[in-house]
């Protein structure tokens, strides 16, 4: 089971998903893979690609609790009463697929955005 959190300072609910977290996680990290760019939070391999690239933002005291698409603006205003905002990370497209079946799952991770040059 996904954990469904409320949280006050939220409107919508946060979604808890550090059960998906690799337990190679650590090992991952420590692999240096040849022009990554970004580290993914749940399996820690290296992502090469900017279009492999996802954004998730969390808060309520740990990295994994996802927060609303609709509310990141406000989570990264000084508006935001959460002392246990974390912030954006990263997550690999192998990963995104991992978490597909958890309901509004894609309202909570951003799509890799073209770059613009
Ligand atoms: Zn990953």
């Amino acid at each position: 089971m996904t954990n469904i959190n409320k949280n006050e300072n939220y409107k919508n609910p946060l979604i808890d998903v550090g059960e998906y977290k690799s337990e190679h996680y650590e090992k991952n990290l420590n692999i240096n893979t040849p022009g990554a760019v970004y580290e993914c939070i749940i399996c820690g391999k290296g992502i090469k690609h900017s279009s492999k690239h996802h954004t998730i933002v969390a808060g309520g005291g740990h990295e994994m609790n996802l927060i609303h698409k609709d509310e990141w603006d406000y989570a990264e205003s000084i508006e935001n009463k959460d002392g246990g905002f974390m912030g954006a990370f990263d997550i690999g497209s192998e990963c995104v697929r991992k978490l597909k079946h958890i309901p509004n799952i894609k309202n909570y991770i951003r799509k890799p955005t073209k770059e613009v040059k």
